[in-house]
């Protein structure tokens, strides 16, 4: 063969790659088949791989752990937490149904569901999150999805999950929960009764901010549905971000473990301070939900918020002040994190939405990473002393 061929069809592929202990990143977009009855084969029998954008073996080794550790059937990845958002509510609602939402909801979803949805004919009815365990089938009429957010960002309330599915099922719907800034690890609402859960994956499950992603998990039905409509809208994950995703969730136990020891150790220190007004961490005995959060999840979690003197100029000082904490949005990686949520993740919400969210002007919310917590803590106190 020529040179030119040669080089061409050099893919270098070894068909026995053994036993990896990481997994191979399948970096192909397309698959090549023996024969035509191969091809036929992988139609009728869904055996083989065709094109990444339907499955990829790097992504699908992802989304194998994922459901394990999910306990779902089924689990599919996306290309940011967002694209797992849209296509699960276009898989599963349709023109002239609504979804019910809980207003406490991360500002990216609640724009899908305000703005980009009621063009598709998919309106939302808002409740608070304290409305959902008393929610009738009366108040869910016309609703396909019941869509929660537990714990919520910023205030960390926890919705009971256990109630919501049941709520959602008296009415002929389903429930969904985005869960975050929970993991697996801490909270799986598919044992509680619910039928799906998203996360965005650029969070704890990557867990070092370096990887864009989505999740969703749930029965083999819905997840066919999910996966099928991912196809047309396109947003799957690529094989490098799911390798990284896969890398991350391997350490998310031990990971998560340190979060909510940096996060108890950054709450108790905070709790009682002179310059602060009021600490939100569901383990504190005082968080509203301490009691559900017990009950409900195997942890606290790593993010924590509090409120200084000073409104928001207060906030900001010491915001400027911290050394250790990068001043960035985002959440759930290796490095801590703080924010002003009124002046980022909630900017140019009005007064009486910021109120509905629990947002204050002198609020601040942290993503305690993977330091030690006595340089953390440090770190606080010197920026709200002196
Ligand atoms: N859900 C929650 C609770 C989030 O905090 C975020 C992002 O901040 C998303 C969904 C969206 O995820 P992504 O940014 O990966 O699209």
């Amino acid at each position: 063969m020529d040179f030119r061929t040669r080089c061409a069809r050099g893919t270098g592929v070894v068909d026995d790659v053994g036993h990896p202990l990481a997994p191979p990143i399948v970096t192909a977009s397309t698959f090549a088949f023996s024969s035509q009855q191969e091809v036929e084969s992988y139609y009728t029998g869904g055996r083989g791989w065709l094109y990444s954008r339907y499955g990829n073996p790097t992504v699908r080794a992802a989304e194998r752990l994922l459901a394990e550790l999910e306990g779902a059937q089924e689990a599919a990845l996306f290309s940011s937490g967002m694209a797992a958002t849209s296509t699960t509510v276009l898989s599963l609602v349709r023109s002239g149904e609504r979804i019910a939402a809980q207003r406490e909801l991360y500002g990216g979803t609640a724009g899908l569901f305000r703005d980009v949805l009621p063009r598709l004919g998919i309106e939302t009815t808002w409740f608070a999150l304290d409305e959902i365990a008393g929610l009738t089938p009366e108040g869910l009429e016309g609703c396909r999805l019941l869509w929660v957010e537990s714990p919520t960002n910023p205030a960390l309330r926890i919705v009971d999950l256990d109630a919501a599915a049941r709520a959602a099922h008296a009415a002929g719907a389903l429930a969904v929960v985005d869960g975050t800034f929970a993991t697996p690890a801490l909270q799986r609402p598919l044992a509680l009764g619910c039928d799906v859960v998203v996360h965005s994956g650029t969070k704890y499950l990557g867990g070092h901010g370096d990887v864009t992603a989505g999740a969703v998990a749930g029965s083999r039905d819905l997840m066919s549905a999910i996966m099928a409509t991912r196809r047309s809208l396109g947003g799957t994950l690529d094989p490098f971000a799911a390798f990284l995703l896969q890398r991350g969730m391997r350490t998310l136990a031990v990971r998560m473990e340190s979060h909510e020891r940096g996060a108890s150790a950054v709450a108790r220190a905070l709790s009682g301070h002179p310059r602060v007004r009021r600490v939100l961490w569901p383990g504190l005995a005082d968080h509203p939900d301490h009691a559900l959060a017990g009950r409900q999840m195997a942890g606290f979690g790593g993010m924590v918020t509090f409120e200084v003197e000073g409104g928001a100029a207060g906030a900001e000082r010491v915001h400027d002040r911290l050394r250790l904490f990068a001043k960035a949005a985002s959440l759930g990686g290796v490095e801590s994190l703080v924010s002003i949520p009124a002046r980022m993740s909630h900017r140019g919400l009005p007064p009486e939405e910021l109120e509905r969210a629990g947002v204050t002007p002198g609020m601040l919310r942290l993503s305690v990473g993977l330091e030690s917590p006595e340089d953390l803590v440090a770190d606080l106190l010197e920026a709200l002393g002196g």
